[in-house]
């Protein structure tokens, strides 16, 4: 297609967006999936991916690439460029525009522009990222079976996460700046009679060291005492916080305290027309399973209302 005019615009190019946009190709829709970066979203900061079914063992990066080529073959167009904004237009349609000054329109958009963990922001965070610093305690935690690991954080998914990593792990510390956590009760009852976790209070992390195998300790400073130790781990997951990248919808849209975009059973979101996938969405796990269950529902949601939205239209006109 060479006008600006689509039946569906895809924002954002992970595994939600990607699903999505080989459904909607090969279910003919003209389709435009626009990603900011290299397509493949959080994959590409995935090593070893082992709970994608079909795949015992798959390095992110090669399973983005299998997904690109996937929606590629259905025919879906690719653009390289941030998505500024996501309007309404009187008339149902959608406006995207760009940072590049590009605008499409479209009477459908699916957003999958996924979600962002909060990082530390210390030395170390970034270079091991994948060698023992993790966001995702599903993702990783086999990884770590055996071996003592730290958790960072004092908020639900902290203490939550701590928890489920004892499966693997033989030990587990968590390590929160204050001296008391955020958490639920009942999840802190059951984080303190774990026999494999102990709590370390008004510590912050400085820095994640490590070597050539990756993460091997935690250099900790009291917030009390300003004392600086070192905690030798061989992991750490960091849970202090995830924002959804819901800020292209311009219109008010449904969604909970924490920003997560509420959706129909068919993905479509408060705006008719409008659909979301993956990460973004409010939901009870966020995994690439559910990134492509959640696309599938809304690309084939898509042709649906479409082919409504023209049913209408053609009663309307005779
Ligand atoms: C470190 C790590 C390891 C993980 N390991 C696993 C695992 O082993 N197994 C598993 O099942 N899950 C794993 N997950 C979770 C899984 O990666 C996510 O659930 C999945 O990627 C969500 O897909 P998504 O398409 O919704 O979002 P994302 O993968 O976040 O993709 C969103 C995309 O949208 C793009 N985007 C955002 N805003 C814009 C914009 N304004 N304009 C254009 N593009 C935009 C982003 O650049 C990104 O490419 C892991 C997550 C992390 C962080």
């Amino acid at each position: 297609m060479t006008s600006n005019r689509y039946d569906v615009i895809i924002v954002g190019g992970g595994p939600a967006g990607l699903c999505a946009a080989m459904y909607a190709g090969r279910g003919m829709l003209s389709t435009l999936l626009i990603e900011r970066g290299m397509p493949g979203g959080e994959l590409l900061n995935t090593e070893l991916i082992e709970d994608y079914p079909g795949f015992e063992s798959i390095l992110g990066r090669e399973l983005a690439v299998k997904m690109t080529d996937h929606a590629r073959k259905f025919g879906a167009s690719f653009l390289t460029d941030n998505v500024e904004g996501v309007k309404r237009l009187p008339d149902g349609d959608f406006e995207v525009k760009t940072d590049m000054g590009k605008t499409f329109t479209a009477p459908s958009v699916i957003v999958t522009a996924g979600g962002t963990p909060s990082k530390l922001g210390v030395g170390g965070e970034k270079e091991y990222a994948g060698k023992g610093v993790s966001y995702c305690a599903v993702c990783d935690g086999a990884f770590f079976k055996g071996e003592t690991i730290a958790v960072v954080g004092g908020g639900d998914a902290a203490v939550e996460e701590a928890q489920y990593l004892t499966k693997y792990a033989t030990k587990v510390y968590v390590i929160h700046r204050r001296d008391e956590f955020r958490a639920s009760a009942i999840l802190q009852q059951r984080l303190f009679a774990n026999p494999k976790i102990e709590v370390i209070w008004n510590k912050t992390v400085e820095e994640v060291e490590g070597g050539e195998r990756g993460v091997t300790g935690l250099r900790l400073k009291d917030t009390v005492t300003s004392q600086v130790t070192t905690l030798p781990v061989t992991g750490v997951f960091i849970f202090i916080g995830f924002k959804p990248n819901t800020g292209v919808i311009k219109e008010h849209v449904k969604h909970d305290e924490s920003g997560y975009v509420f959706t129909d059973t068919s993905m479509m979101t408060s705006i008719p027309g409008l659909f979301a996938a993956g990460d973004l969405r409010h939901q009870l796990t966020r995994q690439i399973t559910t990134a492509v269950g959640d696309a599938t529902t809304a690309a084939i949601a898509v042709e649906k209302y479409l082919a409504e939205k023209k049913e209408t239209a053609g009663v309307g006109a005779s």
